[in-house]
This record gives structure tokens, C-alpha cells and sequence, in this order.
């Protein structure tokens, strides 16, 4: 009975820690990423991802064709 118990902790234990190391490494990738508002469809993207024009940024091609006409 006792072995069961000491299964069971285990396990739990190393579901705890993955989920823990887990959240830590999500926590260090959105610090580094800046996350940017197109200013013409309002769509917020990755500022590795957008198009930036002077003050403004863009979200794709698109949305810079779409501001200049
Ligand atoms: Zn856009």
C-alpha cells in the first residue's frame, strides 16, 4: 500500500516541477519580445513580426499600402 502512495507522489512530484519549469520558460520568451499595435487595423503583433515606418508600425505589407493611399 505504501509503495502505491509513494508512486503516486512521485509522479505528482515531477508533474509539479515540469508544469513550474515549464511556465518559467513562456515567462522569459514574452519579456524579450515587444509586442506592437498596427496602427491601421489595430492588430497587436510581435515587433520582430512588424513593419515599422517611422513612428508607426504596420503588421504586414498590407496595412502599409493601406495607410499610404
Ligand atoms: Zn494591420
Amino acid at each position: 500500500m505504501w509503495q502505491l502512495i509513494i508512486l503516486i507522489a512521485v509522479i505528482l512530484l515531477v508533474y509539479i516541477t515540469s508544469r513550474l519549469t515549464g511556465n518559467k520558460r513562456i515567462e522569459s520568451t514574452t519579456n524579450k519580445i515587444e509586442i506592437v499595435k498596427c496602427c491601421v487595423c489595430d492588430l497587436n503583433t510581435p515587433s520582430s513580426e512588424s513593419i515599422r515606418k517611422g513612428e508607426y508600425w504596420f503588421c504586414s505589407e498590407d496595412c502599409v499600402v493601406k495607410n499610404d493611399i
